[in-house]
């Protein structure tokens, strides 16, 4: 069965030539990625463009993540905050570097215990900043006057950062368990 990480890869430029792609046994058409990719993103829009900027690098995608992220924070909080928190989450759900101990899988095999969760990235395969990381992080994109001391940016805008990033990894999750659903029906 084509992989999701394949499915997204394969609908970039380079594949628009009408020919189809060979994925093992089978074959699939750029038509039909691009058909299967719709379906996804037309029942989980969101997590169908995380897995877009996280498996491909789209910027597009990325892009019109943090637009959508920032509006709906921007509805709480002074919206510069929101659009430097927004930045943050995109940077650490789809543009982070794969975690270095399970190099991506959030799995680790542990001797008499088999297959157990990374306990560097509690499973979800790629670098997490630390508080401190991200305190700068987030303040180094806004104006000077707005800053804040790391001790108030956790206590008062931490948890929102995280229902953000949460919330992004169960959308991509979900897309990504649907794509699955539906190429496990395909050709096999
Ligand atoms: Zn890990």
């Amino acid at each position: 069965m084509m992989s999701v990480q394949a499915l997204y890869t394969r609908q970039t430029p380079k594949c628009i030539n009408g020919e189809p792609l060979s994925s093992g046994p089978s074959l699939i058409g750029y038509d039909e990625v691009l058909a299967i990719i719709g379906q996804v993103q037309s029942k989980y829009h969101v997590g169908s463009t995380v897995l877009d900027a996280q498996i491909t690098q789209n910027k597009q995608a990325a892009d019109s993540l943090r637009q959508a992220i920032t509006a709906s924070l921007s509805q709480q909080i002074d919206s510069d905050l929101a659009k430097s928190l927004a930045n943050a989450a995109v940077i650490e759900v789809c543009e982070s570097p794969v975690c270095s101990r399970c190099k991506g899988t959030g799995q680790l095999e542990k001797k008499g215990e088999g297959i157990v969760q990374c306990t560097k990235c509690h499973g979800v395969g790629n670098h997490i900043p630390s508080q401190r990381a991200l305190h700068a992080l987030v303040m180094g994109q806004l104006p000077k006057d707005m800053r804040m001391g790391r001790q108030k940016f956790l206590k008062d805008y931490y948890d929102q950062y995280m229902l953000v990033v949460d919330r992004l990894y169960r959308e991509s999750s979900n897309a990504s368990s649907f794509a699955k659903e539906i190429l496990s029906k395909c050709y096999f």
